[in-house]
């Protein structure tokens, strides 16, 4: 008889530690959604025959390979590059690129088994990867960064495609790294497919692409806040980083009646007490993104504003939360400030920006508390609608498109609520999220057997 894998979740994390040493991403990951899916599965014995978490936390392939490329100088730069392709149950791996020097295997493998739970939760058909380099894109010239994207392509090529593998952006990678990378495909494949996503629109990208993370983090954090009878009207928002995720979500609660106080970068946070409008967002949009500046220089065009050097924004009393720049950004200390401050909501914008002490800290606080792969799944929803574009060889408008970003962040929250109510009013997204992304690629799992 079959000997099933009904290992104790200690016995089963120690697995996951062995077999993943010196990952400590990785491991946090895999952990927090098995404490949920651990409880799920405990009478269902399909899935501990099957060994269903197991093969979930463990990528169906890594590759790792070498990208050297020439600097302005004439020096041969040597870096490592990376794909993560986590699992294609439900549809081909989708996930961004990241270029950041804190990549490794472990921040990436994180990241890709994040990323298959948050794209079975959209409903659209998207396994999950994610790939980048260790290459800091910070103080390069437009050409440095243009010659390390088709060396970076003339590798990644060989292990995507339209149907097989679509990446898109992530940190330090945006319209114009993806727009380097596309033309450096097309030309090694001579193929113009849909094999990357985030493209500029007049090479097959989609309206609301860049802003779709952003918003639909904010329109999450809307149908939480629905729950209580609340809404964001007169609310303040503290949010961290400065990048696409959140300065899009900062337009997005203006837009709908907040009030941001705080923005960061890696340097620091900046607090404006009047608030972040329309005009000061479009200023850190250019200032960042376009100028690569720090965020500290805000408060000289902008004085009221204050800078706090190497500093996190969770400290500023606020009503919602959202952390929008990398994972672990917010620990235990900080949201035990945020719930005493009288925090009443959070959504994450960023992958895994709490550590697991702050996840238990907002559960046991009962906060509504949304993970990254429920409220940003917006991105990689549009994304998808990219792909289906794409294949159609047609643009949606850009109404369809918001109203199908909107239905597809309220479907996200209903499977939530579906999985996560807990009674008495409160419901655990985090539980939600887990078993609701777990079970659909889990049931495709065990209709293919064994492989
Ligand atoms: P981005 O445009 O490159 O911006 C990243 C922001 O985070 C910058 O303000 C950056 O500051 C800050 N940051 C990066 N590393 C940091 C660190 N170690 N400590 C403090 N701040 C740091 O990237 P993004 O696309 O907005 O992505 C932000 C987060 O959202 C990431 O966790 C990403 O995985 C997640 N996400 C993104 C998307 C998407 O569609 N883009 C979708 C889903 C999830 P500096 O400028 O100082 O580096």
């Amino acid at each position: 008889m079959a000997v099933s894998d009904h290992v104790d979740l200690p016995t089963f994390m120690e697995g996951v530690k062995k077999r993943n040493p010196n990952q400590p991403e990785f491991v946090q990951a895999v952990q927090e959604v098995a404490e949920d899916i651990y409880e799920f599965i405990q009478d269902k014995e399909e899935y501990h025959a099957q060994q269903i978490l197991r093969r979930i936390a463990e990528p169906d392939r890594v590759v790792s390979f070498r990208v050297c490329w020439e600097d302005d100088a004439g020096n041969i730069r040597v870096q490592r590059g990376y794909r993560v392709q986590n699992n294609n149950a439900i549809g081909p791996y989708k996930g961004g690129i990241r270029f950041h020097p804190s990549v490794n295997e472990s921040v990436l493998k994180f990241l890709a088994f994040e990323q298959t739970f948050k794209n079975a939760l959209t409903g659209l058909p998207m396994g999950g990867g994610k790939g980048g380099s260790n290459f800091n894109p910070k103080g390069k010239s437009v050409r440095e960064i243009m010659r390390f994207c088709q060396s970076f392509m003339t590798e990644l090529y060989r292990h995507i495609g339209a149907d097989v593998d679509v990446p898109a952006g992530d940190i330090g990678v945006g319209g114009r790294e993806i727009g380097f990378m596309f033309g450096q495909y097309k030309r090694i494949t001579n193929q113009f497919t849909g094999v990357l996503t985030g493209k500029g629109l007049e090479y097959g990208g989609s309206l609301i692409r860049p802003e779709a993370t952003g918003y639909g983090a904010v329109y999450f954090l809307a149908n939480m806040l629905a729950t209580k009878g609340e809404d964001l009207v007169g609310k303040t928002a503290v949010i961290s980083g400065s990048g696409n995720v959140a300065t899009h979500a900062a337009e997005k609660i203006v837009q709908l009646g907040g009030k941001v106080l705080t923005l960061s970068d890696s340097g620091g946070f900046v607090h404006d007490p009047d608030g972040f409008s329309q005009e000061k967002i479009d200023w850190v949009k250019t200032h960042k993104t376009h100028r690569r500046g720090r965020i500290q220089d805000y408060v000289e065009a902008f004085p009221k504003a204050t800078f706090h050097e190497g500093k996190t924004p969770w400290g500023v009393p606020c009503d919602v939360a959202l952390p929008c720049a990398t994972q672990n950004e917010l620990l235990g200390e900080d949201a035990r400030t945020l719930v005493a401050n009288g925090c009443k909501a959070l959504a994450e914008g960023a992958n895994m920006p709490t550590d697991l002490e702050g996840v238990h800290v907002f559960k046991a606080a009962k906060l509504l508390y949304a993970p990254g792969k429920a409220s940003n799944a917006g991105g990689v929803a549009v994304s998808g609608l990219e792909m289906s574009q794409n294949s159609e060889r047609r643009a949606w408008k850009e109404e369809e498109l918001q109203q199908m970003l909107k239905d597809i962040m309220f479907g996200i929250h209903q499977s939530c609520l579906t999985w996560g109510d807990q009674g008495g009013g409160y419901v655990d997204y985090v539980k939600g999220a887990n078993i609701a992304g777990f079970k659909k690629v889990a049931d495709a799992m065990l209709a293919f057997g064994v492989v």
